[in-house]
């Protein structure tokens, strides 16, 4: 793993902790408080005259920003090494207004083939309605990836690590490829979080999360944020304003809470994850483990090269097809059957049956979602007791 250069800025767990928060708080509160209001009061015209003129900053309207939701924006902006934030309801609208942003009927946008099922259909099947044309590349396929640039292309939109398979991309690579052709490069970058992967060091312009996952970390609320230059945050920001999907303060005091822990739980998710895919690795009924920081992944290089830690999320197959995954998931005490990841507890999914339900077979296996596949993301258990659940489901019989 990457030696952390200590440095003259505080430490991840101080920044999760203090970054974006006022010393002096109202009331003498400790805490940031919920400022749950839908406006903001101009007490007098020199007020609003003070606003419009830009002399003083202050807010407006709900939609346009509130005082708690600032604090995690710049909490969330110190934690990746970004100019400044925007946050949103979820994952998915922080996508959607990015994308929306920053294109223009007649370009042109690359995409990989397994990207987060949602992104996937918004670029494939939506964009093109409003004239945006979508490629899909293979992911890891650098060649492929230089030759659908044209001169429409505005940018490239992939995730690292992918899911389920755990891909890891090359992310020096990429900004090389997307710098040399003047477009722009944003990354998903949900599962691995700052504390495990900071692609904006690497150059990419953007880094987007599902908040909903590991930066809240509790499996209670939804939320996305993208981060990035000041320059394009505010061109987000702006259509973000007319759109709405704005996030609630109610919801950002949870994301708040939740960040002050991140690090922490992090930590735990990345260790229990590599205890969960050694035991999976060496196990007679498990085919193969999907997992970056196991030496059989085919980037485990890579992944040690870019990232701190390789998550909380394993993939593996089971022996003997989908009866035998049914039984199995049927099996489990300890282990929730659900989709999403990055929570405190430990979650199951077959995507075969939950996110690729839609498709046949076929279709399912051309993607690469095989019957017996199972994702796993590991939560903050002690993993001997994630580990002897799934061992006592992994026994026949
Ligand atoms: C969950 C997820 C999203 C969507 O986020 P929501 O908060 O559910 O809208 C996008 N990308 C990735 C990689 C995700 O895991």
């Amino acid at each position: 793993m990457k030696k952390k250069v200590k440095k003259s800025s505080p430490g991840i767990y101080t920044k999760a902790v203090h970054s974006g928060e006022e010393r002096k708080k109202y009331a003498d509160s400790l805490i940031t408080p919920i400022v749950q209001t839908s406006t903001f009061v101009f007490h007098n015209t020199k007020d609003i005259h003070d606003y419009t003129s830009k002399r003083k900053t202050r807010f407006e309207y709900g939609r346009y920003g509130n005082p708690t939701q600032r604090v995690v924006e710049m909490k969330l902006a110190k934690l990746e090494g970004a100019e400044d934030c925007q946050l949103f309801s979820s994952g998915m609208i922080a996508i959607t207004t990015t994308l929306l942003a920053l294109l223009s009927n007649g370009q042109h946008i690359i995409i990989t083939d397994d990207l987060y099922k949602k992104t996937l259909q918004l670029c494939r099947d939506e964009l093109p309605r409003f004239g945006i044309s979508c490629s899909i590349v293979r992911v890891g396929d650098y060649q492929e990836l230089r030759q659908a640039i044209n001169d429409r292309t505005a940018l490239i939109f992939t995730e690292s690590p992918t899911n389920p398979y755990l891909y890891v991309l090359d992310l020096k690579r990429l900004t090389q490829i997307s710098r040399k052709a003047g477009i722009m490069l944003l990354l998903d970058s949900t599962l691995a979080t700052p504390f495990n992967q900071r692609p904006l060091e690497f150059g990419a312009d953007l880094v987007i999360h599902s908040a909903t996952k590991y930066l809240s970390g509790h499996n209670d609320i939804l939320a996305g944020a993208v981060l990035g230059s000041k320059k394009l945050i505010n061109e987000i920001r702006a259509l973000h304003k007319t759109i709405g999907g704005m996030i609630e303060p109610q919801c950002c005091y949870m994301l708040l809470r939740g960040l002050k822990t991140f690090p922490l739980r992090m930590e735990k998710h990345n260790r229990s994850a590599e205890q969960v895919a050694t035991f999976l690795e060496g196990h007679a009924k498990v085919k193969r483990v999907y997992y970056p920081g196991l030496k059989t992944h085919p980037q485990h290089c890579l992944a040690r090269e870019q990232m701190d830690g390789f998550g909380g999320v394993v993939s593996f197959e089971i022996k003997g097809g989908l009866r035998s995954a049914n039984r199995f998931l049927n099996k489990l005490r300890l282990c929730y059957i659900a989709p999403s990841f990055g929570g405190v507890e430990t979650l199951i999914s077959h995507p075969a049956s939950i996110t690729y339900y839609d498709l046949s077979l076929k279709e399912r296996l051309k993607i690469g979602i095989k019957d017996e596949l199972i994702r796993l993301a590991v939560g903050i258990e002690d993993a001997e007791d994630i580990i002897a659940d799934l061992e006592q489901a992994l026994k026949t019989g």
